[in-house]
Formats: structure tokens, C-alpha cells, sequence
């Protein structure tokens, strides 16, 4: 399976897919535009980097706070943290029970998106946290299609395709069986990290996810794309419960086709492999 058919999947499954969506908490997106805005004010317009942290325990990566790096150097345009400060903030990531979903930095004054500087760290990211993002997905793979021819010698039944051979040994009657497919089953991982990016001088964000499936020899596969935010708000319940004591919704027919039943999702989500964006300055 190609990671896009993973996505597309997945989205299908679940309208509000981590791999559609960055889920954060209101309280999270607050803080991470606080930091812009308070970093950028004190340090003359310098941005920041930080790590997007969610519950270590949970199946469902849901960004619920911000650790802002420790013994990060900042200019207006770029932010450094050495790799021992990595190592520090990744032990007080896991000593609070949290784990790293990915990463937020800042454009202190300009418009937030991804640069090519940008994607590369978010690579780098990726790799760093890869190891405890994943979700699996089993791979059925057709393995030499075409005549298969299977052949006995003494204990050990080869199989042969087109492209490849299989060897199986054994006590049963191997010599009995016929072949007629060999498919193969494997269990592949799919890395992914968030990328957020907020500015000092706006609500603006921007969001992207990068994905990698690891595979045998040559199958590794690397997308990135940008993914919407889901804001999980801290009194939705009481507003919700509000709203459908207020609120009602009406539909008006149009010929055949009802209003708000737009298909929206069509013209979203096309994820690009390699995005090419100007540099930061
Ligand atoms: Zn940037």
C-alpha cells in the first residue's frame, strides 16, 4: 500500500483522521501563541522552537501542550538548539508522561507556512521521534506472479516465480501441495510528526504532517502535506449544550441537491512528496 492510499484510507475511515488533522487543545495552541508573541516582544522580533506533546499513553495523538526547548539561541529568522538540549528535553518529555508529536516554531512577523529550512528540520524531527510515532499497517504483497512451479528435494519445497524463489522445509507432505499464489504478509510502519507554525502578530497558523513507511531495501516511502487544525475547546460541552437549546438548522432544496451539502472534502488534501517553498529570508 503507497503511504497516499494509506491516507486516503484512513480519511475514510475516520473524518477527523490524524492524518487530515492536527488535534490540539485550545489550551496548547494558546500557549504556543503566547510563546510567539512574548519571545518576539522580549528578544526584538526573534522566533522560537518548541516541541508539540501529547499523552505518551494515548492511542490517539492529541497535542495538549507545549514544551518550549531548552538553551535555544533565537534570531529573527532562525533558532538553534544543540543536540544535548534535545537529549534534556526528550527525558523531561518522558518524565512527565508525555510524548513528542512534533514540533512548533514561529515566524515572530511574517506570515506563517513552511520554508525549505523548515521541511528539512521537519524531517529531523521526524527520524527523532519516529522510533515511538507510528501506526502499523499490514502489507499483502503478490510475490512472483505469473507460473509457479514447486519442486521437491528431499525435506525442502522450492517454490519459483518469475522473480523469486521460496524455500520451505519441513516434516509434512510438502511434496503435495499445489501452489497456485504466494502472497506475503508483512506488518510495515508508518512514521509520522506534526510541524506547527504560529506567528506574533496574528491568530494565523499553519500545519503540516510528515509520514514516512519504512520498508525492506529500497520501499521507503516520505510524504508531507498540510493537515488542518482540529481545536479541541475546553467548554464545547456546555457550548453544544447551548446551542442545541438556541439553535436549529433549516435546509432550502435546490432542484436535487440540498445547501450545506457541498462536497467540501474534494478539493482538499493533495499531498505533495518534495514541496518547494522559498527559504525563510
Ligand atoms: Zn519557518
Amino acid at each position: 500500500m503507497t503511504l497516499a492510499e494509506f491516507i486516503r484510507r484512513s480519511s475514510l475511515a475516520d473524518p477527523k483522521s490524524p492524518f487530515k488533522y492536527l488535534t490540539i487543545t485550545e489550551r496548547a495552541l494558546r500557549k504556543a501563541q503566547a510563546y510567539a508573541r512574548l519571545i518576539a516582544e522580549e528578544f526584538d522580533d526573534a522566533e522560537y522552537y518548541g516541541y508539540l506533546l501529547g499523552d505518551a499513553k494515548s492511542d490517539r495523538p492529541i497535542v495538549d501542550d507545549v514544551l518550549l526547548a531548552p538553551d535555544q539561541k533565537v534570531t529573527t529568522g532562525s533558532c538553534t538548539v544543540r543536540p544535548e538540549s534535545v537529549i534534556k528535553a526528550g527525558q523531561e518529555i518522558a518524565r512527565r508522561g508525555k510524548k513528542c508529536l512534533g514540533w512548533v516554531h514561529s515566524h515572530p512577523r511574517f506570515k506563517p507556512y513552511h520554508s525549505y529550512i523548515d521541511d528539512r528540520n521537519h524531517e529531523v524531527v521526524l527520524h527523532q521521534v519516529g522510533p515511538v510515532n507510528f501506526v502499523t499497517l499490514d502489507a499483502e504483497e503478490l510475490v512472483f506472479p505469473g507460473e509457479i512451479r514447486t519442486e521437491l528435494k528431499g525435506d525442502v519445497l522450492i517454490i519459483s516465480g518469475a522473480n523469486a524463489t521460496l524455500e520451505l522445509r519441513g516434516d509434512g507432505p510438502l511434496g503435495r501441495i499445489t501452489i497456485s499464489q504466494v502472497k506475503l504478509k508483512a506488518v510495515q510502519f508508518v512514521s509520522y510528526a506534526y510541524s506547527l507554525v504560529v506567528t506574533a502578530e496574528s491568530s494565523e497558523t499553519y500545519a503540516e504532517i510528515m509520514l514516512k513507511r519504512w520498508g525492506g531495501c529500497a520501499d521507503e516511502e516520505t510524504m508531507s502535506y498540510e493537515v488542518k487544525l482540529n481545536i479541541l475547546y475546553e467548554d464545547a460541552d456546555e457550548l453544544r449544550k447551548e446551542i442545541k437549546e438556541k439553535v436549529s438548522r433549516e435546509y432550502w432544496t435546490w432542484g436535487w441537491r440540498a445547501w450545506g451539502e457541498a462536497d467540501e472534502e474534494d478539493e482538499e488534501l493533495l499531498p505533495r512528496e518534495g514541496q518547494q517553498h522559498p527559504a525563510d529570508w
